[in-house]
């Protein structure tokens, strides 16, 4: 929800954000088998709505501007979140939602691409009129039939939480009263509302995830001069929002010492780790992240992200590493956590330093994969966890109860109480999660050592143009 100064950087890319999409598109489609017009298809956004409106704010009427694209319909619903910038434009949500369609191929999500976004800074509203604009926008959305939970699913985004959701959730059902599947029209809701466990934290658990599987690849770590393994690695994280705050989190308690942290007002570094949840209080109660006890202050959060490191997560908005400051960046393992932080020229000069880019439509997917999982909750009204925990514990209980009696032996506590555990939501969300996370980066890598890539975005591209690119085919052309 933090709004960062980051995105001043765009107009430092010489492509357009949609542009940079399409040429690390076509860089990949040269290794998929695909004829030219499928290709297109792929590429194009299938749906552009843009919508002005107009909402009252105090004694004023202010004319809102506000997008949603659906890039691909070759599965449906189409998936993507709604985000709320004054750096919201067609070019941006194109992108975005184009992003969208690759990310949930790369996950194996049945999903089409999409992504919506309004014009504002949600900083200069109350929540009565945020309310207001995001209630008409979702009505707006209605009209058109651009929403729906077999139609176009939004969720949370830059600027966007779970508060925004459930507005939009609330306005479909009374507009389609009766529609038993109504929850199905967004995700990213509160949990009361019809979300699911886990879907708060489950961009930078993935993130966590994705990093920590190309850690445990020895032999790919030897190529970046580093140690296999998590434990000991230094993290720098820009972006504390949503994703930036639970990456951090999970990677500390994974092991790796958080040694940088930036923000819109400037960040820290410690080269002997940080204590997030105390940077954090301290932002908290100072209102900045600057003179955070024992750490070294920069007035400019970008550069905090040329400090040494081995992992640096940008994870605030796109653009943020660019020609102009990829060649001082330091890390060797660069995981994108917001979509699109990296230039194509950035891209370039970090390939060439021979650092290894974990590409935003993998890392970032955990998202829209648990988004996947609430919208399968919502759809089959019960709870993960419901029908089985219990028969699991039964069933445990006596496993260990049998061999107990065959060993002569008694289980501690503290072991019973974990052995005999069933699965709450929470459990089967971040397994579905993990497991994910881990099965798509070895089909990442194995494109890469197919096509002999040092680049993972191309491979991940390729992925995903092979994946979409089957559908369309098999779908044929209609009429
Ligand atoms: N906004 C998130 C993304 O960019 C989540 C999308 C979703 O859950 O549909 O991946």
């Amino acid at each position: 929800m933090v709004e960062t100064a980051t995105a001043k950087t765009a107009q430092k890319a010489h492509y357009s954000f949609f542009q940079g999409v399409e040429r690390n598109f076509d860089k990949a489609a040269k290794y998929t088998r695909f004829e030219k017009g499928i290709l297109e298809q792929i590429k194009a956004c299938n749906a552009i709505y843009q919508i002005k409106f107009p909402v009252r704010i105090g004694d004023k009427i202010e004319v809102i501007e506000a997008f949603r694209v659906q890039h691909s319909h070759h599965k449906l619903p189409c998936k993507g979140g709604i985000r709320y910038s004054m750096d919201v434009n067609q070019d941006e949500v194109m992108a975005l939602a184009a992003l969208m369609t690759y990310k949930c191929a790369i996950v194996n999500v049945p999903f089409g691409g999409a992504k919506g976004g309004i014009t504002i800074n949600p900083k200069n509203y109350t929540p009565f009129e945020l309310e207001k604009i995001t209630r008409r926008y979702a009505s707006e959305l209605v009209k058109k039939n651009f929403i729906g939970p077999g139609i176009d699913v939004p969720a949370p985004d830059y600027g966007t939480g779970a508060r925004e959701m459930s507005w939009i959730a609330d306005t479909y059902a009374s507009l389609k009263p009766g529609e038993v599947d109504a929850l199905g029209c967004v995700t990213g809701k509160p949990i009361a509302q019809g979300g699911v466990r886990g879907r708060t934290e489950a961009t930078g658990l993935g993130v966590f995830y994705g990093v920590r599987e190309m850690c445990n690849v020895a032999e790919d770590m030897q190529a970046l001069g580093l140690t296999p393994g998590i434990k000991g690695k230094k993290v720098i994280v820009q972006g504390l929002g949503n994703v930036g705050y639970h990456a951090a989190k999970f990677f500390a308690q994974g092991g790796a010492v958080i040694v940088g942290l930036a923000e819109y007002e400037g960040g820290v570094y410690n080269a002997n780790g940080l204590d997030l949840e105390a940077v954090v209080a301290h932002r908290k109660s100072t209102g900045s992240i600057l003179g955070f006890p024992g750490a070294t202050d920069f007035k400019n959060g970008f550069d905090v992200i040329e400090q040494e490191c081995d992992i640096l997560i940008p994870a605030a908005l796109e653009n943020v590493i660019n020609a102009d400051n990829a060649a001082r960046i330091k890390a060797k393992i660069i995981g994108e956590g917001a979509n699109g932080p990296l230039t194509p020229e950035a891209d370039e000069i970090l390939l060439a330093k021979g650092a290894i880019i974990i590409p935003d439509m993998y890392l970032n997917a955990g998202g829209v994969t648990v988004s996947y999982f609430e919208w399968l909750k919502n759809l089959s009204h019960v709870r993960f966890g419901r029908m089985d925990k219990r028969f699991s514990e039964n069933q445990n209980s006596s496993i260990i109860a049998t061999l107990e009696e065959m060993t002569g032996k008694k289980v501690s506590d503290i072991e019973r109480r974990q052995l005999q555990h069933g699965p709450d939501e929470v459990d089967l969300v971040y397994s579905g999660l993990e497991d994910t996370m881990i099965g798509s980066f070895y089909e990442i890598r194995d494109a890469m050592k197919e096509h002999n890539l040092k680049d993972m975005r191309t491979a991940a591209f390729i992925v995903a143009i092979n994946k979409v690119g089957v559908a369309y085919e098999e779908l044929g052309i209609f009429p």
